[in-house]
């Protein structure tokens, strides 16, 4: 995503990030397992937002257009905050930062690979680091839970997002929300378990009211 130039400090940051070329010119597994493109780093940080959006890595779409969560999920996610879309892209009100900030390419039945391994070790420390004012992390799906979550994730996504009251919680750091990725390959999910859309939205709703407003 194209940012603003700001003088709150994170332009070196932003900038680096922006010239990331690792997953291309020394990939983890060897050439053969280059990024398959030209990489687009998609990632918002701020020194103000007080909510940080972790999800999964970017589609071809986020890729095309730089802009995160610009597709179906993103207006799926938006639905499930209850933000409009100039607030949802505020920088100050929501940072964004994927596991992976490029689009990984397809595996052979044309699915989005995982994020990429490279990116987290290279990046996550550093740029959570730079923004010691987030008080809440909404863990979008398995990997952002593997990360944020390693300590009391459950035995899967499901379990995981089911105790959702025991991470908000959570000693010695922002408060975590775990969510289900909002892909359309979720709603059969969302529909067996009830109790995501009747109590952890109202929660989500609560909190992202008392923090983005
Ligand atoms: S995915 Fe992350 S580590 Fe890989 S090129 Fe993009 S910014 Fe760099």
């Amino acid at each position: 995503m194209t940012q603003t130039a700001s003088d709150d400090g994170l332009d070196p940051l932003r900038a680096e990030i922006a010239a990331c070329r690792i997953c291309r010119d020394a990939p983890l597994r060897g050439v053969e397992n280059r990024l398959p493109h030209e990489p687009r780093p998609v990632a918002v940080i701020s020194t103000k937002a007080r909510i940080l959006i972790a999800g999964q890595a970017p589609g071809l779409r986020v890729h095309e257009s730089g802009l995160p969560f610009d597709d179906a999920s993103g207006d799926r996610l938006r639905q499930w905050l209850q933000v409009d879309r100039p607030t949802f892209y505020d920088r100050d009100r929501f940072t964004i930062v994927p596991m992976g900030f490029c689009f990984p390419g397809y595996d052979a039945k044309g699915s989005d690979l995982p994020p990429r391994r490279e990116c987290a070790p290279a990046w996550r420390q550093r740029t959570l680091a730079a923004m010691p004012q987030i008080e809440l992390v909404l863990a979008v799906g398995g990997y952002a839970q593997a990360w944020h979550m390693k300590d009391i994730r459950r035995e899967n996504m499901t379990e995981t997002v089911r105790a959702w009251r025991d991470s908000l919680s959570m000693p010695g750091g922002p408060a975590v929300l775990p969510l289900p990725h909002p892909s359309w390959r979720n709603s059969g999910w969302i529909k067996r378990n009830m109790w995501f859309e009747e109590e952890l939205l109202p929660e989500l709703r609560a909190r992202i009211k008392m923090l983005a407003f």
